[in-house]
């Protein structure tokens, strides 16, 4: 392997508390966090993981200093991150992540990457020249969706008053483009450049409101969605006046990087079940998230050495989501997976799906 080459994925649990309507019902605590250790119960079932936080694991707010800082601060190096919320709906992706950002709340790790961001830059900008650009978009059943576009209309939609987000007519769909390089880019979507925290702010706050607004009550679109909030980062350091006088060539001193992190709050792990007796076919009327499938074949792909020393062929292709990340999972790029759980004793057998697709992933 190569220097700073680390495809291995990190992968957290975030056990939240049990929440009204849990307790309301009488739920049961039915997860057990083993003390002083990254290790987690349930039933007679043990999976040990990077971290464990919430419920008796460490503290939550250990999380962004023990996982997501170091994605940051790689960013400045141009290393590319992804940060993935797994689980069950419900389970508390969207706390986690933040994406349901309101009002200034700070809480949640995408409100704290803009805080980190913003004041390393303020330390580096006397060297350095910043650029920011923001996307927030959203799959939905194979097709990508821009949140910021500012071309979405409201109107009503039928008879429940609900408002539905629609594109207006005749732009092209948002496509997923490789260059020669290797590099990732989302053709079609809107990219807001952005200089300050506030501005930064009021993108994800209005994305998440264009996604909130999306759905009807048919079918709530947010669980089955994915959202993924891409901050990019170019730099460009500015020439060193020691060095200019002295005929060094220019071009040596321009270092430029860019490189980016997704912030992802999946789907609702709810929808990657197999259901049907024989265990081939997918019962009709049950929408399988190729997304969040062909997210897990990735990653165990890339956390499998041995595999991948033999040039084991990684699946990115096979959903939008992957395809979209392809450049910032794996390589040289850092991976975290948060998986999400409620610790009630309804919500078991989704808990143990979560733990075990997390435990695939190292
Ligand atoms: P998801 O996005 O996975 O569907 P949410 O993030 O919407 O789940 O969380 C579901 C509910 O649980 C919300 O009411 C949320 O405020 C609450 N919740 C989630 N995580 C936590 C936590 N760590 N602490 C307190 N409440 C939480
Ligand atoms: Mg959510």
């Amino acid at each position: 392997m190569e220097a700073g080459e680390d495809c291995s994925v990190k992968v957290a649990v975030h056990i939240r508390p049990l929440v009204g309507d849990e307790k309301l019902q009488g739920c049961k605590d039915c997860v057990t966090v083993v003390p002083g250790k990254p290790q987690v119960q349930i039933g007679t079932h043990s999976f040990t993981f990077d971290h464990v936080y919430g419920s008796t694991g460490s503290p939550s707010s250990a999380m962004f200093e023990e996982c997501i800082v170091s994605l940051v601060d790689g960013l400045f190096q141009g290393y590319n991150a992804t940060v993935l919320a797994y689980g069950q709906t419900g389970s508390g992706k969207t706390y986690t992540m933040g994406t349901g950002f309101r009002d200034g709340l700070q809480t949640g790790i995408i409100p704290q990457v803009m805080n980190v961001l913003f004041s390393k830059i303020e330390t580096l900008k006397h060297q350095t020249e910043f650029q920011l650009h923001v996307s927030f978009i959203e799959i939905l059943k194979e097709e990508v969706r821009d949140l910021l576009d500012p071309s979405f209309l409201s109107k009503p939609e039928g008879a429940n008053g609900h408002a539905a987000k629609v594109a207006i007519p005749g732009k092209p769909p948002i496509q997923i483009r490789e260059s020669s390089n290797g590099v990732i880019t989302l053709a079609g979507s809107t990219e807001i450049s952005v200089s300050t925290l506030k501005q930064m702010a009021t993108c994800l706050e209005q994305g998440s409101l264009n996604r909130a607004t999306g759905s009807t009550n048919m079918n709530n679109q947010s669980s089955r969605s994915h959202a993924i909030f891409t901050i990019t980062l170019e730099q460009m350091h500015k020439l060193n006046p020691a060095c200019s006088g002295n005929g060094l060539n220019e071009s040596m001193n321009e270092d430029y990087l860019c490189a980016k992190l997704h912030l992802v709050d999946l789907a609702g792990s709810e929808r990657a079940k197999r259901t049907g007796s024989d265990g081939l076919r997918f019962k009709e009327g049950v929408h399988i998230n190729k997304g969040l499938l062909a997210l897990g074949n990735v990653i165990s792909a890339l956390g499998d050495e041995k595999k991948r020393k033999e040039g084991l062929h990684v699946p990115y292709r096979d959903s939008k989501l992957t395809r979209l990340l392809q450049d910032s999972l794996g390589g040289n790029s850092r991976t975290v997976m948060i998986a999400c759980i409620s610790p009630a004793d309804i919500n078991a057998e989704e808990t143990l799906n979560t733990l075990k697709y997390a435990n695939r992933a190292r």
